[in-house]
C-alpha cells in the first residue's frame, strides 16, 4: 500500500527531479533517494541513468575542450613559425637582391668589387640553402614522425663518421675532437637524424663554444636506452638560455649565430631527432666552462633467453 508519507516525499522530489533535470543540473550528494518501494526503486534507476548521462557529457565536454585547446596552440605554433620561417628567408633573400641590383647598375664597377659582392650572395645563396634544409628535416619531423623508418644501426660507426667529417672544420679552429665511445654500440634509429644529432652538436660546439675540446661519452646504459654526452669546454651560454636553446630560431647571440650561418634551428632539430627515438635531452652548464647535452637514445632491447 502507498502510504501517504512516502506519496508526498514521491511527489516532492519528483517534483525537485523534473526541475533540476530540465535545466539539465547534475544532481549532488544532498539529492534524497526516493522512497524503497515499488516506484521509488524505478525512480532511483531513472535517477541513476540521469546522473550517468550528465557525468558522461561533462567528461566529454571536458575532452572536446582540451581537443580544442591543443589544436588551437597548434595553429598558434604554427603561425608562430610562418612567421620564423619568412622572416628568416626575407634577410638573406632581400640581401642577395641588393647586391646583384647593385651589380646590374654599375657595369663599370671594379672586378675586385664585383668579385666580393659576388662572394657575399653566394654566402647567402648558402645560407638559404641550409635554411631550406633544415626546414625540410623539421617539416619531415612533425608530420610523419610516425612513418619515420628506424632501422638496427651501429652507433660507434656513425659518431666516428661524424667525427671525421667535422675534423678539417674543428682544426681550424683548434679544437680537438675526443670520440669516447665504445665499439659497436647499437641502437635502433633513423640514420639521416641520427647523423643530424651529432653533425649538429659538433657544429655547434666548433662554431660557437671557442674551446679546445670537444668530448663524445657514453655515460651509461639503461635496458632499453643510452645514455649519451657531448660536451665542450668552451665559453658556454647563461643560465636563462640554456633552457630555450632547444626553441626554434632561439639564438643565444643574434648576430654572431647568424654571421656563423646559424639557422637557429640545429639544436631544436636534435631535440626532435632525440623525442623521435624515444629519448630526452638536456643542457647544462659545465664546470668551470663549457656546455654539455646529456641525451639518451633508445636501444633494442636484448631478447630474454628461451
Ligand atoms: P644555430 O643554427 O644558430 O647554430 P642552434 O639551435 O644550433 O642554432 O643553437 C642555438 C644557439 O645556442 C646558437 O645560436 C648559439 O648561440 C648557442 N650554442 C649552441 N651550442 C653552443 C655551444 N656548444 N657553446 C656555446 N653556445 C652554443
Amino acid at each position: 500500500m502507498w502510504g501517504v508519507k512516502n506519496r508526498n516525499k514521491t511527489i516532492s522530489l519528483l517534483k525537485e527531479f523534473v526541475y533540476l533535470s530540465e535545466k539539465g543540473t547534475p544532481l549532488d550528494e544532498t539529492f534524497e533517494r526516493f522512497p524503497d518501494d515499488e516506484l521509488g526503486v524505478l525512480l532511483n534507476r531513472v535517477v541513476d541513468v540521469y546522473t550517468n548521462v550528465i557525468k558522461r557529457e561533462n567528461s566529454l565536454s571536458a575532452a572536446h575542450e582540451m581537443v580544442v585547446k591543443e589544436s588551437q596552440d597548434q595553429i598558434r605554433q604554427k603561425k608562430q613559425l610562418t612567421q620564423n620561417i619568412s622572416h628568416e628567408l626575407k634577410t638573406p633573400v632581400s640581401s642577395i637582391c641588393g647586391y646583384l641590383e647593385t651589380i646590374l647598375n654599375n657595369p663599370e664597377m671594379a672586378p675586385a668589387q664585383r668579385q666580393a659582392f659576388l662572394r657575399k650572395c653566394y654566402e647567402q645563396a648558402q645560407r638559404l640553402s641550409s635554411l631550406l634544409q633544415d626546414l625540410s628535416v623539421i617539416t619531415r619531423m612533425d608530420e610523419a614522425s610516425g612513418l619515420i623508418e628506424k632501422e638496427s644501426l651501429n652507433l660507434s660507426e656513425i659518431v666516428s663518421e661524424a667525427v671525421k667529417e667535422h675534423e678539417i672544420a674543428a682544426s681550424a679552429k683548434s679544437v680537438s675532437i675526443i670520440n669516447e665511445l665504445p665499439d659497436g654500440l647499437v641502437i635502433k634509429g633513423n640514420r639521416s637524424l641520427i647523423q643530424s644529432i651529432f653533425h649538429n652538436l659538433l657544429d655547434n660546439a666548433i662554431s660557437y663554444s671557442g674551446g679546445s675540446e670537444v668530448r663524445i661519452r657514453l655515460l651509461g646504459r639503461g635496458p632499453n636506452e643510452l645514455q649519451l654526452s657531448v660536451a665542450d669546454n668552451g665559453v658556454g651560454i647563461d643560465k636563462v638560455h640554456l633552457t630555450r636553446i632547444f626553441e626554434r630560431f632561439y639564438r643565444v647571440d643574434n648576430g654572431r649565430s647568424r654571421k656563423q650561418g646559424g639557422t637557429g634551428l640545429g639544436l631544436s632539430i636534435v631535440k626532435n631527432a632525440v623525442l623521435i627515438h624515444g629519448g630526452s635531452i638536456k643542457a647544462i652548464a659545465v664546470k668551470p666552462t663549457g656546455l654539455e647535452f646529456r641525451f639518451t637514445l633508445e636501444i633494442i632491447p636484448v631478447q630474454a633467453k628461451s
